[in-house]
């Protein structure tokens, strides 16, 4: 029996959906959502990533502000534009693209954004609140991975959920929002002994790890739920053939491309599981999609503090 696939194109298509007519009210309020995007130096990844969020906003109505300073920027004159961006009452978000270069204290920057702005969920204040609970702007992959969790009904109050990776973007947020969710948490990382036991018992592993193909199909649970955050860029025609050696389709791809997106979950877990993530089309779609409603929300948070348009 082949797994659930829990499709993270579809699930964008609803809150981008739900995000258009929130932004439109909020607009004809007078509160239009804006994100400004830091973009420092020329690394055509870095140029991408924030070409599609910048795209992102314009497809649900957001405004958005596009900031190029040069690599050669230094740490004060960073900071002194993120004071700015502070400082604009149109600018609901700041996002500052990593990686920063060397000269520039990344830490010292990241934490100069408004916690009431910091829409990537960096912030200690709002990490913070998320340890205690409390509302606030959630780092964007986790956050993601719950909406996917929440949409499909997977139950979690009182499930055993195994989390790979303690990472502050996705490991550790993820499993503080397993924990309020009333599952209970295991958190793993490269000094986990018995790596596999552990996974065993799991009714929902999230896979955060960096590591292509790394969760072996024995290692899940039949039926358990498999989320995977993994991205990862394999090019070695023999890894390629070992991971996707069910796959003649996707090995046939690879061949012709040199290079394929695998989780760090062996594709054949597909085989095991009860519900799963594809890689890719599964969490890769919800972080920037988390990206742009944490925009929405922190525009209705901070400018309609009193009103209530949907959600939280
Ligand atoms: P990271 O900062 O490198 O953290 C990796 C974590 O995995 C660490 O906690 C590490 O443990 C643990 N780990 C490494 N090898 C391990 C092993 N053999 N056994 C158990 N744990 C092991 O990575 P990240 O930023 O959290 O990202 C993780 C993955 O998610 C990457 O593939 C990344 O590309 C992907 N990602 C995807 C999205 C998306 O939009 N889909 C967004 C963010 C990240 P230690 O702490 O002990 O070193």
């Amino acid at each position: 029996m082949s797994a659930r696939l829990l499709d993270g194109l579809k699930i964008r298509d609803q809150i981008f959906e739900e995000l258009k007519e929130e932004t439109r009210k909020l607009t004809a309020q007078g509160v239009r959502p804006g994100l400004a995007a830091v973009l420092v130096g020329e690394n055509p990844a870095s140029q991408l990533y924030v070409k599609t969020k910048i795209a992102a906003c314009e497809r649900l109505g957001l405004a958005s502000w596009l900031h190029t300073p040069p690599a050669s920027i230094s740490t004060e004159q960073l900071l002194q534009l993120v004071r700015d961006l502070n400082a604009d009452n149109n600018v609901d978000g700041i996002l500052v693209q990593l990686p920063l270069p060397a000269q520039v204290d990344a830490k010292r920057i990241l934490e100069a954004v408004d916690p009431a702005k910091d829409v990537d969920g960096f912030h200690p204040v709002n990490l913070g609140k998320l340890v205690s609970n409390r509302p606030g702007l959630v780092a964007c992959t986790p956050a993601g991975c719950m909406e996917i969790l929440r949409r499909y009904q997977i139950p979690l109050e009182g499930a055993n959920a195994v989390v790979l990776g303690r990472s502050d973007i996705v490991g550790k947020p993820m499993a503080l929002l397993l924990m309020h969710a009333n599952a209970t948490v295991t958190i793993c990382h490269s000094k986990t002994r018995d790596l596999p036991e552990v996974v065993r018992r799991a009714d929902i592993v999230v896979a955060a790890m960096g590591k292509a193909g790394f969760v072996q199909p024995d290692w899940i649970r039949p039926g358990a739920t498999v989320i995977d955050v993994g991205t990862n860029k394999v090019t070695d025609p023999a890894e390629a053939a070992r991971l996707l050696r069910n796959f003649p389709e996707r090995l046939e791809k690879f061949r012709a491309k040199r290079n394929v997106l695998l989780g760090d979950v062996h594709p054949d877990a597909l085989q095991v599981a009860g519900a799963l993530t594809p890689v890719p089309g599964g969490v890769g779609p919800m972080t920037i999609t988390m990206l742009m409603s944490n925009t929405v929300k922190a525009a209705r948070w901070r400018r309609l503090p009193n009103a209530a348009v949907g959600g939280d």
